[in-house]
């Protein structure tokens, strides 16, 4: 469960990006977060995996809060937050695989014979999930000879590979077209139920946020300004 309680963000610009936000999304529920460009969103998720420090406020993920961490609690900390990118974030000279088992390790290594370290199950876990997605046919193939939408694929199969409690998702169709767009959003929200996962997905498409979340967070200027299930969502907010 993420626990946030009076979450504050002004940046040294002077720019107030989150003004108290509170919200608490429990295990295995996914979230989608929206709201106009510049209202707070892609702030809010890096303040939890503390890529920007928050000016004021906690965030707890289960026992642990997250805000008081640093140095190598952080670290192991941030390993039980999955993130999946815009851009996806792969490595493009290395393999399906190898980006996956990335997420496994939490590095990518500077030299391939890294990937024979790996236990067996690690591959056979990382060969069902990319089954799962529809991808384990290109297991050999570089990062950089995939589509967008397979791309996304990889990056959703290597936030799940850190076996992580929470997932970050922070605009994961804003490159892709409208119908690849459903599948990635209908396989994250799938993948997160199976596995019992809190989720944020941030997601400037409301129509995208109707139609796979079950709870909708709307920011406005960095206050929540509706907090509902998608169908109690009015065009005015
Ligand atoms: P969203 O993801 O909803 O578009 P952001 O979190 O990116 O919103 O931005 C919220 C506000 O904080 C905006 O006013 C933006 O200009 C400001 N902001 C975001 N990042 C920075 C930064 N690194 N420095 C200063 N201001 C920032
Ligand atoms: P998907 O819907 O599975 O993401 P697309 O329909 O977008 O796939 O792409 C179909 C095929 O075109 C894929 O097999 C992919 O290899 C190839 N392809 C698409 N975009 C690119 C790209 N930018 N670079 C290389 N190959 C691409």
């Amino acid at each position: 469960m993420l626990v946030i309680e009076g979450l504050t963000k002004r940046y040294p610009t002077g720019d107030l990006a989150l003004d108290g936000v509170s919200l608490t999304v429990p295990d295995g529920q996914v979230m989608a977060l929206i709201g106009p460009s510049g209202a707070g969103k892609s702030t809010l998720i890096r303040c939890v995996n503390r890529l920007v420090e928050p000016t004021a406020g906690t965030v707890r993920l289960g026992d642990t809060e997250l805000t008081r961490l640093g140095g190598l609690a952080l670290r192991r900390a941030r390993r039980r937050m999955g993130m999946i990118f815009q851009e996806y974030a792969l490595v493009e000279r290395l393999t399906v695989m190898e980006n996956v088992l990335s997420g496994r390790l939490g590095y990518v290594g500077f030299w391939r014979s890294w990937l024979r370290r790996f236990p067996l199950s690690d591959i056979e876990e990382a060969f069902r999930l990319l089954n799962r997605v529809g991808l384990d046919h290109m297991v050999d193939k570089r990062a950089d000879a995939l589509s967008g939408g397979q791309r996304q694929r990889v990056g959703i199969v290597r936030a799940l590979m850190q076996n992580p409690d929470l997932l970050l998702v922070d605009e994961p169709t804003a490159s892709l077209d409208p119908k690849t767009s459903r599948q990635i959003m209908r396989l994250i929200v799938e993948l997160a139920k199976e596995r019992g996962l809190a989720a944020i997905i941030n997601i400037h498409d409301v129509m995208l946020a109707q139609q796979f979340a079950e709870r909708i967070v709307g920011l406005h200027a960095g206050r929540i300004v509706f907090d509902g299930a998608p169908g109690a969502l009015t065009p005015e907010v």
